[in-house]
């Protein structure tokens, strides 16, 4: 690196500076760092704890048959692939992996790519140009707001989960040659479902598509794992759906998009993220297979993790926290007013200091007094680990006040 001075140094300056004002701001992220495996029961550098802050929703980021698999697919497949798919790049667990993925969520065909944010930076491109529009949810993942970006399409945004500014927004794209109406399945902040029946209604009425980004529900919303259309019976009327296996699904990575034959064909020909990019690893892949596969055989996961939710919910309620109504895995404990981004993070701090791990969200991250202690339950949780969750939480507020 170059130690004379030079346009490095004023530009070092300036970073400086802009790491300067997150910090002022509160908003500097720091990485806490595990000292094990990803798990209900972890230890960090602060020492032992309960984790309810992953995306771990069936606990098979180190189920043990996800592991072996991954462990007998690295003798038998090798390390890496050094090659993107169309070259030399597809095993026929790639394959196999795509068909499981479409017989989970029910439909003709699926693509991988490395990671969610790739399959949604590389579907509109492709799929949408400038005749078309993009009407888009205003709380969508920011990998759908940058993948549409990356479109020329036109872009229209409605209110979170509102029907009536979607209809607005359906009326005001009219004109456009294809149109396609975009949200997550669950919102990530509030545990929310996107009402999946009144925006199919509605695209069907106004002749548009319907993409749905289903990373917080697959594998374990819905009767056997297929996630939000699956739960709201509308698998039928949903034209793409892309979502991750980094959560549920093993949670170590990789994403798709999955829907018609001939959306996925040209997919192939031509997204980006696919065809300049590396493929999915061997062992990913054959740990990511074994992990669909039980998320569709094991009912009891899905009944646990539910069971799991239904109790803290309860309990928390009892206790009197104020908890965001829902039934989703992600439970939030709001901390409203002008105080609530502090306390939140006064209660996180002191239940790590007793060995429970949750994060606190404030502005900009959630709207401004709506701060919130995000609590993720896992199917791997016992029952005391979700009571001990909750005595945490007790112990804190009476500290905190
Ligand atoms: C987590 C998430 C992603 C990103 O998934 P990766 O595979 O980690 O890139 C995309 N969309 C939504 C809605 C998510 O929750």
């Amino acid at each position: 690196m170059s130690t004379v001075d030079g346009a490095g140094t004023v530009v070092r300056a300036e970073l400086s500076q802009t790491l300067r004002e997150i910090e002022a701001a509160g908003l500097y992220k720091r990485e806490r760092e595990l000292t094990s495996a990803q798990s209900a029961h972890i230890t960090t550098t602060a020492g032992p704890a309960l984790n309810f802050c992953a995306n771990n929703y069936l606990g098979l980021a180190d189920h043990p048959e996800v592991v072996a698999a991954a462990h007998r697919a690295l003798d038998e497949w090798g390390f890496g692939m050094a090659s993107v798919r169309f070259i030399c790049g597809t095993q026929s667990q790639h394959r196999d992996l795509e068909r499981a993925i479409s017989d989970l969520v029910g439909t003709d065909d699926t693509i991988l790519y490395s990671s969610c944010f790739d399959a949604n930076g590389g579907v509109f491109e492709t799929l949408f140009g400038e005749q078309d529009a993009i009407i888009s949810d205003e709380l969508n993942h920011a990998s759908i707001i940058d993948g549409i970006r990356l479109s020329k399409a036109a872009r229209y945004r409605y209110r979170n989960a509102d029907l009536a500014d979607l209809e607005v927004q359906l009326k005001a794209s009219a004109g456009a040659h294809r149109r396609v109406v975009v949200t997550d399945g669950v919102f990530s902040m509030d545990g929310s479902y996107a009402p999946l029946p009144g925006i199919c209604e509605l695209a069907r009425r106004y002749d548009a598509l319907v993409l749905v980004d289903d990373s917080h529900a697959i594998g374990f919303v819905g009767a056997t794992g297929g996630g939000t259309p699956e739960m709201f019976g509308v698998q039928d009327q949903v034209d793409l759906v892309t979502g991750t296996l980094g959560k549920a699904l093993g949670g170590a990575s990789g994403g798709y998009v999955s829907g018609h034959q001939e959306v996925v064909d040209l997919l192939r020909q031509r997204s980006r993220p696919y065809l300049f990019s590396n493929s999915v690893a061997p062992a990913v892949v054959a740990g990511s297979l074994t992990a669909v596969r039980l998320a569709r055989e094991a009912g009891e996961l899905r009944e646990r993790l539910a069971a799991n939710a239904t109790l803290f919910r309860s309990l928390m309620t009892q206790a009197g926290f104020d908890l965001l109504p829902g039934s989703h895995p992600i439970t939030p404990v709001m901390f409203p007013g002008e105080d609530g981004a502090r306390r939140a993070a006064a209660v996180a701090d002191h239940m790590l200091a007793n060995g429970v791990y949750v994060i606190a969200f404030s502005f900009p991250v959630v709207p401004v007094g709506r701060a919130r202690i995000r609590v993720q339950l896992s199917a791997a949780h016992s029952e005391d680990d979700v009571r001990a969750c909750v005595d945490a939480f007790r112990a804190a507020a009476a500290a905190v006040g």
